[in-house]
């Protein structure tokens, strides 16, 4: 093990809007903190097309909140970029150990809010097609495909934010849903429907051809069981997320069935020392709620270590 490179009062993983927060309130607090980003921009957050329910801003993308929120951050909290945490140990001392791909550090407390990652869908052709027309993210490769077909797969907000999105690229963009019925809040639903953008409902991708590049998808209609071949240029996937908790759980961290950190109200998991905020923590999944996470984890670890 390499030593102990430096010692703190709070370690935060990750540094999306839940983590920057928690540095924040952390840096106000006083106490010695650093937040550890795997790589900067390539959070979740980043990839967020144009929010209009975060107060304070009528519209607003994810990378522009992002960098406001880490330029608040950096006045009292350095954040170090590229130091993948790879493990969290709780020692009998009462220390947290966290090793990074770079580094090893003690902490009284860590916050982990490494988020979530784009669920996949787990068809033929998925995995061979990334970058070459299979995408999970409208704001990174949109602009690749202007007056290009392109599908978006799930009936989410995100599957309707990201084609509302594509189509305001000059992409010539479908919905494939698996029911017949949106999930989006009704607001999406409604400018969605402004945005004529058809949806193709009952449907799911079977497969997912092409050469060089995807050039079309087998769709099979779940009712009918009809299948048939839709020719496209891309295939923007947006059927949820699954949590990047495998750490926390490797600290012994306890889960739901689906991953997700399991948290009491002030964002204590079952490990005395070690917080989990944001999307991490599953349950309703928006900005404000991350937020609002990350100041309580922040503000937890400041009550539950004060002398
Ligand atoms: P989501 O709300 O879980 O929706 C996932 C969609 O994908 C559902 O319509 C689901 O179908 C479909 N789906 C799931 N697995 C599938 C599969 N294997 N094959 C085909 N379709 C599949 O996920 P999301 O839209 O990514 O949103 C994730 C979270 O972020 C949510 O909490 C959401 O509210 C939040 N979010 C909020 C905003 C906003 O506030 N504007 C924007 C983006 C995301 P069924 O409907 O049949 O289950």
């Amino acid at each position: 093990m390499k030593d102990v490179v430096e010692e703190f009062d709070l370690i935060i993983v990750g540094g999306g809007p839940a983590g920057l927060t928690a540095g924040i309130y952390a840096g106000r607090q006083g106490m010695k903190t650093i937040i550890l980003e795997m790589m900067i921009g390539a959070g979740s957050g980043y990839m967020v097309p144009l929010m209009e329910n975060y107060p304070g801003f009528n519209l607003i993308s994810g990378k522009d909140l992002l960098e406001k929120m880490r330029k608040q951050a950096e006045k009292r909290v350095p954040i170090a970029n590229m130091e993948e945490v790879k493990e969290i140990i709780k020692n009998d001392l009462g220390h947290v150990i966290v090793k990074t791909s770079n580094c090893t550090y003690k902490t009284k407390s860590v916050i982990i809010s490494t988020g979530s990652r784009h669920r996949r869908l787990k068809v033929p052709g998925e995995v061979d097609f990334v970058g070459r027309g299979v995408c999970y993210c409208a704001t990174c490769d949109g602009p690749l495909y202007p007056e290009k077909d392109v599908v978006v797969i799930g009936g989410g907000n995100a599957a309707v934010q990201e084609s509302i999105y594509l189509k305001s690229l000059g992409c010539n963009v479908k919905i494939i849903h698996r029911r017949n019925k949106l999930r989006a809040e009704k607001y999406l639903q409604e400018k969605l429907e402004e945005s004529n953008i058809p949806i193709i409902w009952d449907s799911i991708v079977e497969q997912i051809n092409g050469d060089k590049n995807v050039d079309n998808v087998i769709l099979r209609n779940v009712k009918t069981e009809k299948t048939n071949k839709l020719s496209i240029d891309g295939i923007f996937i947006a059927i949820g997320e699954e949590p990047l908790s495998k750490v926390a759980q490797n600290a012994g961290v306890e889960v739901d069935d689906h991953g997700y950190v399991n948290t009491d109200k002030f964002q204590r998991t079952n490990i005395p020392g070690l917080y989990a905020a944001g999307d991490i923590t599953g349950g309703i999944k928006q900005w404000v709620v991350a937020c609002a996470e990350g100041a309580v984890a922040a503000i937890s670890a400041y009550n539950d270590t004060i002398d």
